[in-house]
């Protein structure tokens, strides 16, 4: 059975960028691995498998909308470092559920025996929003990762996904691993917040030209690094985090503030 991770937080904050290259990080230390892109913007794999792949919802509607006819190869394409790829999708902009499809291609995965075929399954969620569909992977998740960086919105972000965890943990065995800071030198609002709901910062990611340059070229960190000994620094705290979430690390409950509690605890720090 696959151990399975996810990996939340708000819109835009890097877990993409993070999950793509944890992803080969863990392939490269010899595991098989599958990234689950679950955000409707279907963005998530693109820098393993160099396109835009087709998503879940797209091939099944070319199946008028039968789950069973589905072959997994319609669906997971393999990309840098031998990481399999797909991408979950979502309604056209404006219409319908962003979620609805997760919690169907999850049991359309189980059903097929999928998560006995992998090391590593990393779903890459959207977290603006636990509800109903985007909820769905913390019932098959060891782990949840969240990515923040030191600022109150994506904190904001982080706890109501603490409150997710928190409830869901009551029947199924998830657990909160910790927070990872991107895009931050200074972590001490994200330290403020792991003090108070009890968990730890994994690591801190800076912001970096190569990341971002990375990412617009539609390739991982470590793809560029293949071709450049200056960059393979940067690879290392990827390796690192795949290291510790190999390591069987110690996941205590974690406890969620009230969004009023966390605006307080905040705004106390200026
Ligand atoms: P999300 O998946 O959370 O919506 P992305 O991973 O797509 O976010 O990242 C959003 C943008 O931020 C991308 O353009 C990416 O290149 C950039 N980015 C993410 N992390 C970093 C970083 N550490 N340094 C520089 N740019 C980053
Ligand atoms: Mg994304």
């Amino acid at each position: 059975m696959a151990l399975m991770i996810a990996i939340y937080g708000k819109g835009g904050i890097g877990k993409s960028t993070i999950t793509t290259n944890i992803a080969v990080a863990f392939s490269q230390q010899g595991k098989k691995v599958l990234q689950i892109g679950c955000d409707p913007k279907h963005d998530s794999t693109f820098p393993l498998t160099h396109k835009m792949i087709p998503t879940v919802v797209e091939v099944l509607k070319q199946h008028r909308f039968h789950y069973e006819e589905i072959a997994l190869e319609e669906i997971i394409h393999v990309g840098y470092a031998h990481v399999s790829a797909m991408e979950i999708g979502g309604p056209p902009a404006g219409v319908g559920c962003g979620g609805y499809a997760i919690g169907d291609t999850i049991q359309l995965l189980e059903k097929a025996g999928t998560y006995e075929q992998y090391d590593i399954i990393l779903f890459d969620i959207l977290g603006d929003v636990v509800c109903g569909g985007f909820s769905v992977p913390l019932q098959y998740a060891k782990y949840v990762c969240i990515v923040c960086t030191n600022d109150f919105d994506s904190l904001f972000a982080a706890n109501r996904i603490i409150s997710a965890i928190s409830e869901k943990s009551t029947t199924y065995p998830v657990r909160l691993c910790g927070l990872i800071g991107n895009r931050c030198s200074d972590t001490s609002l994200i330290e403020k917040v792991c003090n108070s709901v009890q968990c730890n910062t994994i690591s801190t990611i800076n912001d970096s030209n190569e990341i971002r340059n990375a990412r617009a070229s539609g390739q991982t960190l470590f793809e560029l690094a293949a071709n450049d000994n200056a960059l393979t620094h940067l690879c290392e705290p990827f390796l690192r985090i795949a290291d510790y979430m190999l390591s069987d690390p110690e996941c205590s409950s974690c406890v969620p503030l009230t969004d009023r509690d966390l605006f307080t605890l905040l705004m106390e720090h200026v």
